[in-house]
């Protein structure tokens, strides 16, 4: 449980009405939200507790604002049923909502105040990256401050709580870890480890293409990772050079997961249109509904980038690079080796049924024989090692 469990302080007080397990009814309760704890009540307030539904950091919130009437759910890890509650009013599911997923995400005690601000790494459309060293421990962190009124406005608040659960939720050598999360008014803030290396995407820039042994050792980590994430029903979605990181021993930490999906048993596909232009599966650019195959799509775009240094449909403009996704196959230079051919051939088929996915490719002689569980060992040393980083 999170907060202080020993003090409880009420955040909200309404009658709802509640869901019923078995039969399914709905009943109205009077509920009260704590600073850890929904409580349900069986008559009026301080009357005989029916229900108490603990809130812990993984605590996940549905909001169905659309239903009529709207509802939201509740659940915690191992317990799919979880607490639906619904009001009359749309207000009052949202500020529940809201109220619920401002407790999930705060970290105890934690604020920027605790931080000394080192520099700016990044910046993206909802706020930046800040490089930030804690003051009493002197660790070395990287803060992704997202605006909250820049996410109420695109109607995406949403996607920071999921960035961050799907973060929570996943532990995986070639993904970044997040640390801890805490808000203010105005901004909500994910502490991320710190990987000092810099983007792929830079990387590549600065060499222009990278020879296969290091495009294998990629390739290979980032295949574990994302095989990783369907594994846990989480489809990527952005899956670019721009968000796959470098660590001070020059292993590949996947980093971004605002667009991550978590799928659910009810969810197998999803359908809204997203990404970033280039790395467009076709089922997106169709409009068609879309499952993890999208992601393997994406891996063969960026092969052929990482090798080629530019990727295979880019184009002067979204119209021309849409019919390239849509119409043509990849070309490749007249010397490249049959395995690359093949390898990126079968991640770009453009029927993602026929696309090739994990066990498919792991295979493959483009990976040249190497052993995977190697690979997630870290048996391997990378060929770039990035120079310069500040250490953790
Ligand atoms: P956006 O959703 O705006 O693209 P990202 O999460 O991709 O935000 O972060 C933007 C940039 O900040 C990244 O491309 C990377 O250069 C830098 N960055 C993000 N997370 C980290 C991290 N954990 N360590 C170092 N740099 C990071
Ligand atoms: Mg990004």
């Amino acid at each position: 449980m999170i907060g202080n469990p020993d003090k409880k302080v009420v955040v909200l007080q309404d009658v709802l009405k509640r869901k019923g397990t078995k039969i399914g009814f709905w009943r109205k309760r009077f509920v009260e939200l704590t600073n850890n704890q929904i409580i349900v009540y069986k008559e009026q307030h301080e009357g005989e507790v029916y229900q108490t539904f603990d809130i812990f950091s993984t605590t996940t919130v549905e909001c169905l604002e659309e239903e009529n009437p709207p509802i939201f759910i509740v659940r915690n890890e191992g317990n799919s049923i979880g607490l639906t509650l619904s009001s009359e009013s749309v207000e009052t599911v949202i500020r529940w909502v809201n109220e619920i997923r401002n407790i999930t995400i705060q970290t105890p005690g934690l604020s920027m105040d605790c931080f000394d601000i080192i520099s700016v790494i990044g910046r993206g459309f909802y706020g930046k990256v800040m490089l930030v060293k804690k003051k009493d421990t002197s660790e070395l962190f990287a803060i992704k401050t997202v605006h909250k009124n820049l996410l109420i406005e695109s109607r995406k608040v949403h996607t920071i709580f999921s960035e961050r659960n799907v973060l929570m939720n996943t532990k995986h050598p070639f993904i970044v870890n997040i640390c801890f999360a805490f808000q203010n008014e105005t901004k909500v803030y994910l502490g991320l480890e710190y990987v000092p290396g810099g983007e792929l995407f830079r990387h590549l820039r600065t060499k222009r293409r990278l020879p296969i042994e290091e495009v294998r050792l990629y390739i290979a980590e980032l295949c574990l990772a994302i095989d990783y994430l369907h594994s846990v029903n989480v489809i990527y979605r952005d899956l670019k050079s721009e968000n796959v990181l470098i660590d001070v021993d020059g292993y590949v930490k996947l980093t971004d997961f605002g667009l991550a999906k978590t799928l659910t048993p009810d969810l197998k596909q999803t359908d809204t249109f997203c990404g970033t232009n280039e790395y467009l599966a076709p089922e997106i650019v169709f409009r068609n509904p879309y499952g993890p195959e999208i992601d393997w799509w994406a891996m063969g775009i960026l092969t052929y980038e990482l090798l080629f240094g530019v990727t295979p449909f880019h184009d002067s403009t979204k119209l021309k690079i849409f019919k390239g996704i849509l119409n043509e196959d990849p070309k490749f230079p007249d010397d490249t080796d049959e395995s690359i051919k093949s390898f990126i051939s079968m991640l770009l088929v453009k029927e993602p049924e026929k696309r090739a996915r994990f066990k498919d490719i792991k295979d493959h002689p483009f990976f040249n024989g190497i052993n995977f569980q190697d690979v997630l060992d870290k048996k391997f040393t990378p060929l770039y090692i990035p120079q310069d980083v500040t250490k953790v």
